[in-house]
């Protein structure tokens, strides 16, 4: 039996008694960079141009949270969703949610109405958080899911207010009733004023000892290792105990030396990453914050070009990418001309959600020679990093980094025997930071959630004599398409409400630029056979009853008709079976 630990030093304390918004606004151990008083600021929106010092932060946080509690009733574990792009009060609306108890579900800002709506519905959502650019989407998603519209609130910063006139104004709410963001912390600020501090620590939730181990602080949505998107329950403890193990791995020090890998007050962030999304959430939004370093929130990544000239403008060091983002970064023509500029100014690249193939490792080393790099793997059901690729070392190609502190891995092999290093299997972990299973879905926890503590991960990893870890092939059926979640189940289960289509099998289909691209194999309905449809039509169809259904990243890649999807005898889908058909197919565009 073979347990691999990790080699860094465990975090000395992870504090159990408290909730995310105190961890972040007083919980200060000797290694964690104190930003009070320095008057730079953390959040920096690259769109508006808005800036929040740390004091800044806390304090919209403090008023917001007085406007959730007193004017919508949000209190203890009210779920309230949040669906905006990256933006500065992103952290702030979490911040504020958690300091009145209630729990966040983030949701992708792109999302078509149907598919938000679902989630408020599976999250039980009562107030919804919209990004002044997702505004209408949101509007008809929380009419779906029966919400009250005057529980949308629009996240419109100072700026955008100002510049619309609502600010000063008065104008606390925007149409159909909806709140402004402004308009509650400015109902805040007058409480404060007219009932005084008392205020403040109304109804704040008070956790003792390993209260934080229960309390959920987030419902992310992940398919797991099969079926539909399920609400992932994350627990207090569980992103601070992330945010910790980061700083430790790095050997965080507070002030930093020179050539830390982490160097707060002076470095900036890349936020980039969808804050949504567990990766962008801990390490490019909670983790940067905590440490003191600013973070230039970027709405939409809307091309390398774009991106690298933001970060020149920022004096961007500290990158998080997916695999796709790092494939234009190499590629891409436009990005050549920068390559000299960015080997003086990036100090250090993250990649992960994602495999990074050897190709474009070495192409990376190519254009940034001597650039601090390396994968890190992370997974919703575990609040994200569970490896990471260690510093003042080399990266090694093809691994996805080494385990965190306080984490463990078992490597268990198709017949359910734990072996050792350059033996593949099943990576189960075992970290501060597994989450406490789905909500309302007892079976699909039991599978992966093991009693003793152990998370089915779904990946088939395996390690070197060095610790290092290498990800052979993903057993689950998740399709990752640029480092977004698919759940082929999902799709299936829409596809099939189409009247051409009598049964259906979705897998992803490798591709360079995006990772993978999900494709759909039919089998044609007795009325589309009757009719003697022409199949090119029912192909064009099927795919753009997904395209005008669903998410960008869902849209199906090619779509091909079969005599019968290849099933177990219980029914279960045979993937394997049509990853070999796929293995001569090509996306079409
Ligand atoms: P998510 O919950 O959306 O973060 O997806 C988690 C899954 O993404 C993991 O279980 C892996 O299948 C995949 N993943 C994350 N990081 C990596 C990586 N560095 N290399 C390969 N796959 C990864």
């Amino acid at each position: 039996m073979t347990v691999f630990k990790s080699s860094s030093r465990d975090v000395p304390e992870i504090p159990d008694n408290m909730d995310l918004y105190t961890f972040m606004t007083e919980y200060y151990p000797d290694y964690r960079f104190d930003a009070r008083g320095t008057g730079y600021a953390l959040l920096i929106d690259e769109e508006t141009g808005q800036k929040w010092t740390y004091e800044d932060t806390k304090e919209r946080v403090d008023l917001l949270a007085i406007g959730l509690r007193e004017k919508l009733g949000v209190e203890e574990d009210t779920v309230v969703a949040v669906f905006s792009a990256n933006c500065v009060d992103y952290l702030v609306t979490i911040l504020a949610c958690h300091k009145v108890g209630a729990i966040v579900s983030c949701a992708n800002p792109s999302f078509q109405p149907a598919e938000l709506a679902y989630q408020l519905d599976a999250s039980k959502a009562t107030a919804l958080f919209v990004g002044e650019e997702a505004q209408t989407e949101g509007i008809q998603a929380a009419e779906k899911a029966g919400m009250a519209k005057d529980h949308v609130i629009v996240m419109q910063t100072p700026k955008t207010c100002q510049a619309k006139g609502a600010l000063n104004g008065g104008d606390r709410r925007i149409k159909d009733n909806a709140w402004a963001l402004e308009g509650l912390v400015a109902e805040g600020k007058d409480l404060l004023a007219s009932k005084g501090s008392s205020m403040l620590e109304k109804s704040r939730p008070k956790l003792g000892r390993g209260g934080n181990r229960k309390k959920l602080a987030f419902l992310s949505f992940s398919s797991g290792t099969t079926g539909l998107p399920k609400g992932v329950m994350i627990q207090h403890y569980a992103p601070i105990a992330n945010v910790l193990q980061n700083c430790i791995f790095n050997e965080m020090k507070n002030p930093a030396q020179p050539g830390d890998r982490y160097e707060p007050g002076k470095d900036v962030s890349l936020g980039v990453l969808p804050f949504y999304h567990i990766y962008g959430l801990v390490v490019s939004l909670l983790f940067t914050f905590f440490s003191g370093i600013t973070n230039v929130c970027i709405p939409k990544f809307k091309g390398i070009e774009a991106m690298i000239r933001t970060a020149l403008k920022y004096r961007i060091t500290l990158w998080w990418l997916v695999p796709p983002q790092v494939v234009l970064l190499v590629k891409d023509p436009s990005a050549k001309k920068y390559y000299s500029e960015l080997r003086e100014l990036v100090r250090f690249l993250m990649i992960g959600a994602a495999p990074l193939s050897d190709d474009l490792s070495g192409r990376l080393e190519a254009v940034l020679p001597g650039l601090d790099w390396g994968q890190g793997w992370g997974m919703t059901e575990c609040c994200t990093v569970g490896t990471m690729h260690p510093p003042k070392t080399r990266a090694v190609f093809g691994s996805a980094g080494r385990l965190f502190p306080n984490v463990s891995g078992k490597v268990v092999n198709a017949e359910g025997k734990e072996v050792g290093v350059g033996e593949a299997g099943e990576f189960w972990i075992k970290a501060p930071t597994v989450t406490l299973g789905y909500l309302s879905n007892e079976k699909a926890t039991e599978e992966m959630w093991l009693k003793d503590g152990w998370l089915r991960t779904g990946d088939e990893v395996k390690f070197n004599e060095n610790g290092d870890m290498f990800i052979v092939d993903r057993l689950k059926e998740l399709i990752k398409v640029k480092g977004f979640q698919v759940a082929p189940a999902e799709l299936e289960g829409w596809i099939l409400n189409h009247d051409d289509v009598a049964d259906v099998g979705v897998i992803g289909l490798p591709n360079e630029e995006s990772g993978e691209i999900p494709i759909a194999f039919i089998t044609l309905s007795a009325s589309a056979k009757e009719s003697k449809k022409d199949v090119a039509e029912v192909k064009k169809s099927v795919k753009k009853f997904v395209a005008v259904n669903k998410i960008r990243y869902k849209h199906l890649g090619r779509v091909e008709i079969l005599d019968a999807i290849p099933k177990t005898a219980s029914g279960k889908i045979l993937r394997k079976d049509l990853r070999v058909l796929a293995k001569e197919l090509r996306a079409e565009d």
